[in-house]
């Protein structure tokens, strides 16, 4: 039972892996940490959940990395796929700190597996939990459970009191509905801030993405409402990103409103064309290699009419990616494919005929930019073009599903955040998604929300304990 009546060192709101990684640097400091998830337990863990990967810089291979990742190559990727919207300074430290990373989060029982296959490249790059996310979580619940971290579920945060940027105390309602008024108040000498995105917030979203936003999946969890970062930005704290910048890609149609998890995204662009309700191609699909362009997807997919898009491949490419949770739908004839999708049959016809026309011979190698290309469509597919000519024709419809959100809360080196006034917090510092647009302007390169997290947590608990002792 959580004594209500104390002050604790450290609150962490949120239970997730940058919430997790905090309250467990924390506690090592011998801060009394108490974690406050709004979600029940079996749904504990946010979009941690959900995931299999970590970006981290390493200068060797290791026993599952295939070679070295050096932090000068872990930028230029953070820049490219930023376009450069990014903070330099912070960036380059979560990079430095992220090859520690790799041995700090085995210590606190995290196992790594090696990565997999398919189009996602990323045996170099990226280590991969051994039974996924969730096995990590329960990891990293054990052992902050083993060192006395006490942890409150369905214990959502309803509201903050802040002073002139110190924290006070936060208020929370609990599922049941069993915790009274007065013990609804918990207090604690620092706050951290690891609750999420604002990415399950439809009303949020259509802020800016209009009725479009109705048609968005939410491929993670249901809880992250953006409801601490709203309170945090209207008690004085600076926000920083751009608020329609979000990891978006393209998952199947059929996937629940929330939590499909990445069982539902399609990796399968790359072999076929993409078209939109009036069966018209609208973006390149050959662009780049997979791992650099899958999140641009859900953004492409957001823009076409009704948010509805449809992969459409042949046969003869069924095995070359990953298969999701729905299988395709098939049709003997395009005609007869169009049909099921509820296309204009003709429309799909000449799509697929003038795409088949355009295909250039060349030698396909989906691991490299090869030279399978369209000449004299547009728009063209750069690369891995061959005809769709095979029965049964096929094709997944997707939609855009909604990652996380980038609109965040500034923070320092320290992890610690700024108030409108850019003067820093003196108690309250922020983790993960929640900071998340510090890093990422926009864009996204595989396996960064775990480092962001994990970093970025790590340094938070550390500093709110030291914060805490002073
Ligand atoms: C399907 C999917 C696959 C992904 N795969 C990867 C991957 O392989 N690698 C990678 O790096 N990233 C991946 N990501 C992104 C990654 O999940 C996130 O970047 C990361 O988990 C964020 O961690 P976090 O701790 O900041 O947030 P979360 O793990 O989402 O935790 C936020 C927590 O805050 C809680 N919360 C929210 N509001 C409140 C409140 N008011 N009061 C109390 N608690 C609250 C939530 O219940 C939740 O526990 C994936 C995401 C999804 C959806």
């Amino acid at each position: 039972m959580v004594d209500f009546s104390r002050k604790f060192d450290v609150l962490v709101i949120g239970g997730g892996n940058a919430a997790l990684c905090a309250a467990i640097g924390a506690r090592r400091l011998g801060a009394s940490v108490l974690v406050l998830e709004g979600a029940p337990k079996f749904y504990r863990g946010g979009n941690t959940r959900h995931t299999r990967n970590m970006r981290c810089a390493h200068d060797a291979a290791t026993d599952i990395l295939t070679g070295p990742y050096t932090e000068e190559e872990f930028f230029e990727d953070l820049l490219r796929v930023t376009g450069g919207q990014t903070d330099e300074e912070l960036a380059r430290h979560m990079i430095k700190e992220s090859k520690d990373i790799l041995n700090w989060i085995v210590e606190q029982g995290v196992r790594w597996q090696p990565s997999l296959g398919g189009t996602l490249s990323l045996g170099r790059t990226n280590s991969f939990f051994l039974g996924g996310g969730r096995a990590m979580l329960n990891a990293l619940y054990r052992t902050a459970e083993a060192l006395g971290v006490e942890v409150l579920y369905d214990a959502e945060v309803v509201d903050l009191e802040i002073d002139n940027g110190m924290f006070l105390s936060a208020t929370l309602k609990q599922g049941d509905g069993r915790v009274g008024a007065k013990a609804s108040t918990i207090k604690a000498s620092t706050l951290v801030a690891a609750a999420g995105g604002f990415e399950a917030n439809i009303e949020w979203l259509k802020q800016y993405w209009g009725e479009a936003a109705d048609n968005f999946l939410i491929r993670g969890t249901p809880y992250n409402r953006g409801s601490i970062l709203k309170l945090l930005l209207e008690k004085g704290v600076q926000e920083v990103g751009d608020p329609t910048q979000c990891h978006a890609v393209a998952i199947d149609a059929r996937a629940p409103k929330f939590d499909g998890g990445i069982i539902t995204r399609h990796d399968s662009v790359v072999f076929g064309i993409v078209v939109n309700k009036h069966a018209a191609r609208f973006y390149d699909e050959g662009e780049d290699i997979w791992p650099k362009r899958y999140a641009i997807w859900g953004r492409l997919v957001a823009a076409q009419p009704d948010q509805i898009a449809y992969i459409i491949f042949d046969s003869t490419v069924v095995t070359s990616f990953m298969p999701t949770l729905f299988p395709p739908i098939g049709g003997q004839s395009i005609a007869e494919l169009a049909a099921k999708l509820e296309l204009d049959p003709a429309a799909l016809e000449k799509t697929v005929a003038d795409f088949n026309a355009a295909v250039r011979p060349g030698t396909f190698d989906h691991t490299i930019l090869d030279d399978c290309r369209t000449e004299g469509i547009a728009p063209p597919k750069t690369h891995w073009a061959r005809r769709i000519e095979t029965p049964p024709y096929l094709a997944y419809p997707v939609r855009p599903g909604i990652t996380f959100t980038y609109l965040g809360t500034r923070v320092n080196k320290e992890t610690r955040m700024l108030m409108k006034d850019g003067k820093p917090s003196a108690n309250m510092f922020a983790a993960g998604e929640i900071m998340a647009g510090n890093v990422l302007g926009k864009g996204y390169a595989a396996g960064m929300g775990m480092t962001i997290g994990s970093v970025f947590g790590r340094i938070a608990g550390r500093e709110a304990a030291k914060n805490a002792k002073n």
